[in-house]
């Protein structure tokens, strides 16, 4: 492992006066610190957050605010926190890394790519320019939506996901002020530059997650399809809300992972849900468009059947809850 500096403030000011480039911060832990010890990671400086006043869940003007520096147990068990967000989460890792986790390391986690986390082989994510092994490579976990020819990795995370089918926002804190970015506008696809993954600036730290109120997302859910039942990454997953009445749909948000370089919303399946029956045979009519635009690789092809297969799932699920 390289050597790097340590510091553990207590104040968010002082935090942001030691962060910029360079330099890490640590949450739980549970992804830094796998990829300092891989090398991936090589920050000259590593400041612990952990004493920072970023904690609570509570209802502001502007939905349900959750400090960053909830674990995602507890996030997950907080009776406001809606179904989708809890289901997520409680599908993630497992139970140990999870008392562990917080929610901002997990929007920041890093995607799984077997080549990003081998320093001994190319990847344009980890060094701009070096190549893909995963176009031609072992692919089969990898990306069919969003991808480009510099990089197929997934996003990992099933929490933002469901942040991004929920139109969720975050609060980011840094030395220039602070601003709102919503989830969805927050990530950005490869294209020709894998390594930029977000729009994080160097040294700002997300502060909240904020999740706009929506009362039928009481109704909804997260289907997580994966090689083993626990402690896996998702294949194909759906984030699903639905506002029904009388048996026809009145609202739908639909999103998915597993499958995309993003959190993948899908404003097209929600087009055709919206005013439809809420049938199996209407939800996997419009579930045909949850892979349009889909390029899949040697090894991933079945994503496009599974990730449709899923969306209608999820929706069904919903429907008879
Ligand atoms: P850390 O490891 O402390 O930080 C992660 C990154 O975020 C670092 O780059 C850090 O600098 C940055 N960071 C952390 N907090 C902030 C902040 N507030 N502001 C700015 N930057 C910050 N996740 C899933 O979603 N689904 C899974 O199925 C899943 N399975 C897993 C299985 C294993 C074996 C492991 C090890 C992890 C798995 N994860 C999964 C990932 C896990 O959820 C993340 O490692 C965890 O959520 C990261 O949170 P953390 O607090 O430990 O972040």
């Amino acid at each position: 492992m390289h050597a790097f500096d340590f510091t553990a403030p207590a104040r968010t000011d002082e935090a942001l006066r030691l962060a910029g480039p360079g330099s890490a911060f640590l949450a739980g832990g549970t992804t830094l610190v796998d990829l300092l010890k891989l090398d991936v990671l090589t920050p000259r400086h590593v400041i612990d957050i952990n004493d920072l006043p970023l904690r609570g869940i509570r209802g502001g003007h502007d939905g349900l605010r959750i400090g960053a520096l909830e674990r995602m147990t507890d996030v997950a068990q907080h009776r406001a926190v809606p179904p989708v967000v809890s289901r997520a989460l409680l599908q993630s890792a497992s139970p140990q890394l999870r008392n562990m986790a917080t929610i901002g390391g997990n929007l920041l986690q890093r995607t799984r790519c077997g080549y990003f986390r081998d320093v001994t082989t190319p990847c344009n994510r980890r060094e701009p320019g070096s190549g893909c092994p995963a176009q031609t490579g072992q692919n089969r976990a990898h990306a069919i939506l969003g991808t480009s020819s510099g990089c197929v990795a997934t996003h990992p995370s099933d929490l933002a996901v469901a942040l991004v089918a929920l139109d969720a926002s975050i609060r980011l804190a840094s030395r220039a002020g602070r601003r709102t970015v919503r989830l969805a506008d927050f990530y950005r696809p490869p294209g020709t530059t894998p390594h930029i993954e977000n729009d994080l600036k160097p040294g700002e730290l997300i502060a909240e997650v904020v999740i706009p109120r929506l009362g039928w997302a009481r109704r909804s859910t997260y289907v997580k399809v994966r090689d083993r039942r626990s402690y896996e990454f998702a294949l194909a997953s759906a984030a699903v809300a639905l506002d029904l009445r009388g048996g026809r749909v009145r609202d739908a948000r639909v999103a998915v992972g597993g499958v995309a370089t993003v959190p993948w919303r899908l404003p097209g399946v929600e087009a055709a849900l919206r005013g439809g029956p809420a049938t199996e045979q209407a939800f996997a009519a419009a579930a045909e468009a949850a892979a349009e635009g889909a390029r899949p690789l040697a090894d991933n092809a079945f994503k496009v059947t599974l990730v449709r297969r899923t969306v209608v799932r999820a929706l069904m699920e919903v429907s008879r809850s």
